[in-house]
């Protein structure tokens, strides 16, 4: 029997040693709830780091005897892959490439080792547990190489790969030294998805003009099999963020923020620390905003959540200190006895908290410079169960190309930033409702099923077009 295996850097569960032994955190992401219905199945099954270094013998033997239980299979990585694969080439090399951030890009030799290394890696787990015919699901920029790989040890297999992340102008990419292996690692696939249609129209100018194949509709000839590219936009778990608004836990967490608010109009802002999502600019625009805006003083308050990522990195710590000192800025000029301009948190917040943040919300301003998709606007429009409520929503990011009723705006244009923010507050009640209302209809249509769906028809689909081309 066929089965099918997902690959992905992190697995979707967290094992910890405790006092007591072995822990095992699931995650609760989107991602793990979409391909739940798929390697949970069978023999199917999930391959990737159980995000925590293992030495001892015994204990691998342990953690991949309980992985396997659940349907997953953990390659162990060191500290010193973390460092250069992970960190390294993944994080400093490819991240801010594909973020169009070249500028911090480091292109070092030993990080591109690593990743070559790591890949290899994640190849031989998958050769271990792989029979011919079975299909194969690998994710995310961590593992560009892998597809290529894959295919040479086994010629005939179904392989599809998914980029989480943008795919840049040919321009941007180019100033890769390894770009040319990159995208032949990535041409080992039968199906390479991307979130828009753009990253898809980028890639495929990459293939023609470094690697020399012709590209036609979305197809790329390699001269022994046809290569489907396109846009599978993500979606996210649309029910239960529409039923967790609305349980009782949020129910009663959104009592005690309105307690604390008041009349309060609530502007939220969620993002991972990180260059790409355009927090001191969102900072700078609240800032002119309030001085061009003074009737809005004592009456409206910025949350701003920042969940603490990648804070090792020299960059990311920078960062961290520029929102510190914008938000002390800020908050000092323009703060009262009884108001707080900017309400600033640096952690993770339950999903419940989340939930009645989202709920409470007046405004959701998601403006990054650059963003795959943007999971937490379509987050803000499920949970808004009584459709009020107003996205600013930046153009940059992939979201933008399905949400087309939200406020669009480009997050270098602060002028632009100030007067939506002023539009946003001032929007009437109906054409707030008959906004959501369609960008509901949407994300509740394209969830994350849906979208597990229709990659996996479209790989199978591929396969036949392929065997009837032969
Ligand atoms: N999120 C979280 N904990 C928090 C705040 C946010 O787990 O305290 C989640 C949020 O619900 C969303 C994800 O983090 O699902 C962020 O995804 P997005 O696509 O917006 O950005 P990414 O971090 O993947 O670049």
């Amino acid at each position: 029997m066929p089965k099918t295996i997902i690959i992905s850097n992190r697995l979707p569960i967290k094992v910890q040693r405790t006092e007591e032994g072995l822990a095992y955190e699931s995650s609760e992401g989107g991602l793990a709830t979409g391909l739940g219905s798929i390697y949970k199945q069978g023999d199917n099954v999930w391959i990737g780091w159980p995000g925590t270094y293992f030495e001892e013998d015994s204990e691998k033997k342990q953690v991949r005897q309980d992985l396997h239980q659940q349907s997953m299979h953990p390659v162990y990585l060191t500290e010193g892959e973390i460092r250069d694969f992970y960190e390294g080439f993944s994080n400093e090399t490819l991240w801010p490439t594909f973020h169009y951030f070249s500028q911090y890009a480091v292109y070092e030799d030993t990080y591109w080792e690593a990743y070559q290394r790591v890949n290899q890696k994640f190849c031989e787990a998958v050769m271990e547990l792989a029979s011919a015919g079975d299909t194969i699901w690998v994710h995310d920029y961590q593992l560009l190489l892998l597809p290529a790989m894959l295919r040479e040890q086994m010629p005939e297999s179904t392989i599809g790969f998914f980029q989480h992340i943008p795919f840049p102008s040919f321009e941007v990419f180019r100033l890769l030294p390894w770009r040319e292996q990159l995208l032949q690692g990535m041409l080992g696939a039968d199906l390479i998805g991307f979130h828009t249609y753009d990253d898809a129209r980028h890639f495929l100018s990459s293939v023609s003009r470094i690697v020399g194949l012709n590209t036609s509709q979305g197809l790329i000839d390699n001269g022994f099999r046809n290569i489907m590219v396109d846009a599978f936009p993500m979606g996210i778990d649309y029910d239960k963020y529409a039923s967790l608004a609305t349980s009782e836990e949020t129910h009663a967490k959104i009592a005690e923020y309105r307690e604390a608010l008041q009349e309060q109009r609530i502007i939220l802002s969620i993002d991972r620390l990180d260059y790409s999502k355009g927090i001191p600019q969102r900072l700078q625009a609240f800032e002119l905003f309030l001085k061009e805006n003074p009737d809005f003083h004592g009456k409206v308050t910025l949350s701003m959540l920042v969940v603490p990522s990648r804070d090792q990195v020299e960059m990311y710590k920078q960062l961290k200190e520029t929102i510190d000192e914008l938000v002390g800025r800020i908050n000092s000029s323009y703060r009262t006895i009884t108001w707080t301009p900017i309400q600033y948190f640096y952690r993770s917040f339950p999903i419940e908290e989340l939930s009645a943040l989202y709920s409470v919300a007046d405004i959701a301003l998601v403006t990054p410079m650059r963003d795959g998709m943007n999971l937490v606007c379509k987050e803000y429009i499920a949970s808004k169960v009584d459709r009020k409520g107003v996205l600013i929503l930046s153009e940059m990011a992939g979201a933008s190309r399905e949400l087309a009723d939200a406020l669009l705006i480009n997050p270098n244009d602060l002028g632009q930033m100030v007067r939506t923010i002023r539009e946003a507050l001032l929007m009437p009640e109906e054409e707030q409702i008959t906004r959501m209302e369609h960008m509901q209809e949407i994300v509740q249509r394209y969830n994350i099923h849906h979208w597990v769906s229709i990659f996996m028809n479209r790989l199978e689909y591929i396969k036949e077009k392929q065997k009837a081309m032969a």
